[in-house]
């Protein structure tokens, strides 16, 4: 039988943000020691392997098109996380990433709300997307599931009210929608386990 895989996205998801006080935003990590683990990660990736899934990191990276970011820099973020995260015993299988940005070059497949992270991944070890899920903080984590046919969970703390402003003007709402990732493991084991989610 075809494995299932947890899409998971990185920055806001497996990582917390950073916040750039130049520009006043929240961004991706850029430096190693700017990488701090979000709350419950690697007893979220453990969890997921424990209930057979493949692990896939798919995260977009739209600073290597637009030069804000080079691939060692990439390189060594990720690497910092892979260390973090075993030093509390977990592990992912395999992280994708997109370098694109529309503005920076031809539009790809693969800069999600596309779903060719996933489709790629999916082909390339024989998944079974149907029974797979996709968990990210944003709504382009939710758009990738539903254009590649995997269930999902919206990780996130905002208000409702923002939430569905987001939403409305997004077109896109998330299947389920968790408070952190601890809360996204309860809800795929239920699942799992033949019982429907509680929204
Ligand atoms: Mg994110
Ligand atoms: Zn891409």
């Amino acid at each position: 039988m075809k494995r299932r895989a947890a899409f998971v996205d990185r920055d806001g998801t497996l990582n917390q943000m950073v916040y750039d006080a130049d520009h006043g935003i929240l961004d991706s990590p850029r430096r190693p020691n700017q990488v701090a683990l979000a709350p419950h990660a690697a007893s979220f990736l453990n969890g997921l392997r424990e209930l057979g899934f493949v692990i896939i990191v798919v995260t977009n990276q739209p600073g290597l098109a637009k030069g804000t970011l080079t691939t060692p820099e990439l390189d060594a973020v990720n690497a910092r996380l892979a260390e973090l995260l075993a030093s509390d015993g977990s592990r992912w299988d395999e992280l994708r990433y997109c370098p694109h940005h529309p503005d920076f070059g031809p539009a790809c497949e693969c800069r999600k709300p596309k779903p060719g992270l996933l489709l790629s991944a999916a082909a390339d070890h024989g998944l079974d997307l149907a029974r797979s899920w996709t968990i990210g903080d944003g709504l382009v984590d939710v758009g990738a599931a539903r254009a590649a046919g995997t269930r999902s969970v919206l990780v996130t703390s905002l208000k409702l009210e923002v939430l569905e402003r987001a939403i409305a003007l997004d077109g896109c709402t998330p299947e389920v929608i968790a408070p952190d990732l601890s809360a996204a493991l309860d809800i795929i084991r239920r699942e799992r386990a033949g019982v429907s989610s509680p929204i």
